[in-house]
């Protein structure tokens, strides 16, 4: 049986995963294949924090045992095959008092259980685009899953999606939870022992920004999670957690998920709508606007709409590279379309090419003595000192401004990305300049 639950949680605590990691480590079934975290459309206006809903299926499993994790000293272990399929009234009535005991005020709790996985379609949409939960709930009738939608009903959008999830790519993250009596509470975590972890395992990623040896695996937020750490290899994952030094989890869990994957963002989009993220090449058409609370806009043309990306604050030296663009560069840029100011926020850039930009590179020499002229004025042109011989504005000796930029790709830190967006050691590239 496939099993999803999502939206249990609240800004103020709990988290779906640490209920899916107390339903997986307390149940009286098998599990089959990974426990998988999927993230969808990040653009969604009512999320809680990363749009992530979570899923497994369970039954009676064969096959060599696998250790992804540990719960009260006891391992948490997954079977690779399905040898027997379990009742799917049985399944519901077993998890579904964990869903609504869990329920936080103001949350949506969406359940859903099937034999079978929705149409992969649904996996597309709900990473991309904005469901309604009536069609939600028709397909998944239609399919004969059993559904429970708690508050007013909309979890079982995220539910479904995720279970829909067919990995073109995927990646994994090992999340360690705390002690209940400790949420709230100041987390304990080496600094150098993360920087130990990263160095030793290059297929973990998003782990620290080296510039200002900022930790990203540990969250500030007061709900269960202790750590998360990303990577491309299981064995690498499991001997990296051996490589933290701190507080100690109560339970930790390996998921399978489509973090770092751009698998939210559309490519080739006939029409642009809000809400929704994309990957557009554009000529950029101003230099950087420099805005109150550190974001930079700069405007640029996509096709024949004039349209303004942004960079924030949290996106620190990436902005630079925002600042560094000129009119004439072209870019690709990713990024998610909000509505009202119609603005494009970025999440990476890809420079295609610089222009040549034609820059005045000094004031023009007295053509009676040959010394340099003084500025009279903006747009008044100069004059020499000695001879008062004036210069018209536009005599000025022109040449290319040397570009500070060059062509590549360009990414926010660590601690500022997406958790859908791919980094760009996922794509086996790095920027080809940093800016510090
Ligand atoms: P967390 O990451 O902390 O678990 P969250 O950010 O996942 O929280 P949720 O509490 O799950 O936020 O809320 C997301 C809500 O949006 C859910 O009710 C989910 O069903 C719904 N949802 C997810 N994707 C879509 C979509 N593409 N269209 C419409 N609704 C969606």
């Amino acid at each position: 049986m496939y099993v999803a639950v999502d939206d249990t949680d609240s800004r103020e605590g709990m988290c779906t995963s640490y209920l899916l990691a107390k339903m997986i480590a307390e149940m009286p079934y098998d599990l089959i294949g990974m426990p998988r975290l999927v993230r969808l459309n990040p653009a969604v206006p009512w999320k809680t924090r990363g749009n992530g809903a979570l899923t497994m299926r369970v039954g009676v499993g064969g096959g060599e045992p696998r250790k992804i994790g540990e719960y009260d000293g006891e391992d948490i272990v997954f079977l690779p095959r399905l040898k027997r399929e379990v009742d799917a009234a049985e399944v519901v009535d077993f998890f579904l008092p964990y869903v609504k005991e869990n329920q936080q005020r103001g949350s949506n709790p969406g359940f859903v259980v099937s034999r079978t996985k929705p149409p992969q379609s649904f996996y597309w949409r709900g990473v991309r685009d904005i469901l309604g939960v009536g069609e939600v709930a028709t397909m998944l009738d239609e399919m004969g899953a059993v559904r429970h939608g708690l508050g007013d009903g909309r979890g079982i959008i995220g539910a479904a999606c995720g279970m829909s999830w067919r990995p073109r790519d995927r990646s994994l993250e090992l999340l360690a939870y705390r002690e209940p009596g400790r949420w709230g509470t100041e987390r304990t975590l080496s600094v150098s022992s993360v920087e130990r972890m990263d160095a030793l395992y290059p297929t973990t990623f998003n782990n620290i920004e080296m510039r200002w040896r900022k930790v990203a695996i540990s969250p500030s937020t007061p709900c269960p999670v202790l750590l998360g750490v990303r990577g491309d290899d299981l064995d690498d994952l499991l001997a990296a957690r051996e490589v933290l030094e701190g507080e100690e989890p109560s339970i930790w869990l390996t998921f399978l998920t489509n973090q770092g994957s751009d698998d939210h963002i559309i490519e080739d989009a006939s029409e642009l709508l809000p809400d929704r993220s994309y990957r557009l090449r554009m000529t950029v058409s101003s230099t950087a606007i420099e805005n109150k609370g550190g974001y930079v806009i700069i405007r640029t043309m996509h096709r024949d709409e004039e349209m303004e990306c942004a960079a924030y604050e949290p996106s620190k030296e990436f902005r630079d590279v925002i600042r560094a663009l000129r009119p004439g560069d072209e870019i690709e840029a990713f990024g998610e379309l909000r509505d009202s100011p119609r603005t494009l926020n970025l999440e990476k850039i890809k420079v295609l090419s610089v222009a040549d930009v034609i820059v005045k590179t000094g004031n023009p020499r007295c053509p009676r003595c040959g010394r340099a002229t003084k500025s009279v004025g903006k747009g008044a042109g100069y004059r020499c000192r000695d001879c008062s011989v004036h210069i018209a504005e536009d005599e000025a000796p022109m040449g290319k401004e040397t570009r500070m930029l060059i062509p590549g790709w360009y990414e926010p830190p660590v601690c500022a990305r997406r958790h859908l967006s791919k980094p760009l050691c996922r794509m086996g590239l790095c920027q080809p300049l940093d800016f510090v």
